[in-house]
């Protein structure tokens, strides 16, 4: 890793990603009384923010709005102490030679004792013919977001896992009729989810089927997919085309940096370390099945309480002056976010 600013601001912790890993580890960590910052290179929430309705989230039996509930984490975070900090992505993560932590941003650089990596995923592009030219035009990859422009019209929805049957469910609050094109003739969503979308009447299932290209003129006119048995092509008419076809982790920054598997998700061992020292990881862009906000929430509390046990060793540690100067840091950090002060960058 790079050297990094010795003169940036020392954070106990730097969480990098507000989704639900990252807000959950800053209200624990904010409660240990962490000097605890927040960076996120959107608004707070990640995918759950753009999903219309949770139901499988422990202690809402009617279900919550995604947007809701990552609203109430944001502000849990921070009447705890958090620092969140939106619009502000990182770009680097060093480490230098004593081990010391350095998080860069695009607006400046946090020194941490420790650093938790929630860093989420995002929607999976597909590649075929017409759909970088018609984003916006028709090309979305958020229902919640594009639904409503819908309204008594016709789309496609390309994929068979939760997102797409979810989201494809979603759009007949809207749409006239939902094509789900799913390139299998077996959807990988969850059943409960399968049952609702083949008992509504708006919903036709593509199967079999692949998209080949999204046409139209100014705007999405068509989605002419080829069913892969048969080798049939077919237009479908649609205005617009919803893309669920997987996520990729946003961990393309830390190639080299911490180890990651093949696919690019971050390797943690059971208490959620990562390769570097005092450098914890959360969530979805962690390797490892169930990709699922309950375990988001649950691995963000464990990361945060083995970063505040990776912090107290560290000061049980520390002999020379330079490192007796972060201790007097660290301690007035403490002090400071007892007494309810707030955290600055360099
Ligand atoms: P996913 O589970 O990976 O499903 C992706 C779907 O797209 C699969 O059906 C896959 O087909 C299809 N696909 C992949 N590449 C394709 C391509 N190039 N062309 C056409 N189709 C393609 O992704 P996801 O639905 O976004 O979900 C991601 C994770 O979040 C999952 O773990 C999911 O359970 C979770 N999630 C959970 C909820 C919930 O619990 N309510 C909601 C949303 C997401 P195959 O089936 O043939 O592989």
């Amino acid at each position: 890793m790079p050297e990094h600013d010795q003169d940036a601001a020392l954070f106990d912790l730097v969480i990098v990603g507000a989704g639900p890993a990252g807000l959950t580890a800053g209200i624990y960590a904010s409660r240990g009384r962490l000097k605890t910052v927040v960076l996120e290179r959107n608004m707070a929430g990640g995918q759950i923010a753009l999903t219309d309705l949770v139901e499988n989230y422990p202690g809402f039996p009617e279900g919550v709005s995604g947007f809701d509930l990552s609203q109430k984490m944001k502000a849990q975070a921070e009447e705890f102490g958090a620092e969140v900090r939106e619009i502000e992505g990182v770009t680097a993560l060093a480490q230098d030679a004593e081990g010391r932590l350095a998080v860069t941003t695009d607006r400046g650089t946090f020194r941490a004792r420790s650093v938790i990596l929630a860093p989420g995923v995002e929607p999976r592009r597909s590649g075929v013919p017409g759909e970088a030219e018609f984003i916006g035009r028709g090309v979305s990859w958020c229902a919640t977001c594009d639904g409503a422009l819908y309204r008594g019209r016709t789309v496609a929805v390309i994929g068979g896992g939760d997102s797409a049957v979810e989201e494809g469910m979603f759009l007949t609050k809207f749409a006239d009729k939902v094509y789900l094109v799913h390139r299998r003739d077996e959807l990988r969503a969850a059943h409960i989810a399968q049952e609702r979308c083949f008992d509504n009447a708006k919903m036709e299932l593509v199967w079999d089927s692949v998209p080949r290209r999204i046409a139209g003129k100014d705007m999405v006119e068509a989605l002419e997919v080829e069913n892969v048995k048969t080798g049939e092509q077919r237009s479908l008419p649609v205005n617009g085309v919803f893309i669920y076809i997987g996520q990729d982790p946003n961990t393309a920054w830390l190639d080299g940096v911490v180890d990651l598997d093949e696919h690019g998700y971050i390797l943690t061992d059971g208490l959620q370390r990562t390769s570097v020292p005092g450098v914890f990881a959360c969530g979805d862009a962690t390797a490892g099945p169930l990709k699922q906000i309950a375990r988001a929430v649950g691995d963000g509390a464990l990361a945060a309480v083995q970063a505040e046990k990776y912090i107290d060793a560290l000061e049980c540690a520390l002999p020379d002056a330079d490192s007796a100067v972060q201790d007097a840091e660290h301690a007035a950090s403490r002090t400071e976010r007892a007494a309810g002060g707030s955290a600055a960058p360099a």
